[in-house]
């Protein structure tokens, strides 16, 4: 690398965000992670002396996103590379899900990554300069019984992303939305948001999806370094991808349902046509 670019990422702590920073900082990039407490921010800038900063950041915390962007704009320096990585996942069958659940789903990871974007897009924007990455999820493409409002917000962060990548080309500004199967982060364990149980005609559908669910965390296929070393591909390619899909799982699975997809648009296309006119 000439010049070291600088990346910021939400949600250092662990899993993606902490091996994308760690694999970053060992090929020469500066780094700045957010994180939620002052202990996190001390170890993770314990992990290089020159190149780690962290700033404490709940990316819900709409109005204090300015403030962090323009000061490490001004005092580390140009940011190159946004990836938005913080989020969690919410559990639970739908009818036994609260709305301020599904809220708090969107506003984590939906309307945080919204808002960080919307922050530095003027810095960006002015240096005609920039690749902003989503981590999205498999689930942004494909669904699964029991996890309603986590594909609802991975959809609506794929659709944003699409959008803003055709939005911000002319400013040679890149989006990339990473979709990720099923990696050995913490998003199944500590992070994930559990709705409890509370009506039993859905015990046969969704019991053995939850039991398999925790006795998968921690033994996925994805490893979180690898998929660490594909984003940096993705970030020092010259020509980006809009989508990018990692692991295996989530390759079989967004093409069964593309294929399944297509199949239903022609089993129903002479009715879809039947409206033009
Ligand atoms: P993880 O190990 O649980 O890491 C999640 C990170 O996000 C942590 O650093 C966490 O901080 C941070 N975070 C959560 N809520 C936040 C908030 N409100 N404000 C700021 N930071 C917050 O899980 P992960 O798998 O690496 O998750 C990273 C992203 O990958 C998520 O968007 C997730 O949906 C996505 N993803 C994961 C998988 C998978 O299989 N692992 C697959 C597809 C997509 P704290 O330590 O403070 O909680």
């Amino acid at each position: 690398m000439s010049k070291a670019k600088t990346l910021f990422i939400t949600g250092v702590s662990s899993g993606f965000g902490r091996a994308l920073a760690q694999v970053a900082l060992s090929r020469g990039y500066r780094v700045v992670g957010t994180v939620r407490n002052a202990a996190a921010k001390a170890e993770f800038e314990s992990l290089h002396a020159e190149n780690a900063f962290a700033y404490e950041l709940d990316v819900t915390h709409f109005a204090a996103i300015d403030a962090v962007i323009a000061n490490v704009e001004s005092h580390v320096g140009p940011i190159d590379v946004l990836v938005n990585n913080a989020g969690y996942g919410h559990e639970g069958v739908m009818e036994e899900s609260s709305l301020d659940e599904m809220r708090r789903q969107f506003d984590v990871n939906v309307f945080g990554a919204v808002a960080m974007i919307k922050a530095l897009l003027p810095f960006m924007r002015q240096r005609r300069h920039g690749h902003i990455i989503n981590i999205t999820s498999m689930g942004g493409f494909i669904t699964m019984p029991g996890i309603s409002y986590y594909c609802g917000s991975k959809f609506a962060l794929e659709g944003i992303s699409e959008t803003l990548s055709k939005e911000l080309a002319p400013f040679n500004i890149h989006v990339t939305a990473v979709a990720p199967g099923s990696f050995r982060t913490d998003w199944a364990g500590r992070s994930m948001v559990r709705s409890a149980r509370s009506i039993a005609d859905y015990d046969a559908l969704f019991d053995p999806i939850r039991q398999a669910r925790e006795e998968k965390s921690g033994k996925q296929l994805g490893d979180p370094l690898k998929a660490a070393s594909a984003m940096l591909e993705v970030i020092e390619s010259s020509n980006p991808p809009a989508h990018l899909l990692l692991g295996s799982d989530a390759l079989e699975l967004v093409r069964q349902k593309i294929e399944s997809f297509s199949a239903e648009i022609d089993r129903w296309e002479t009715l879809t046509r039947s409206t033009d006119g």
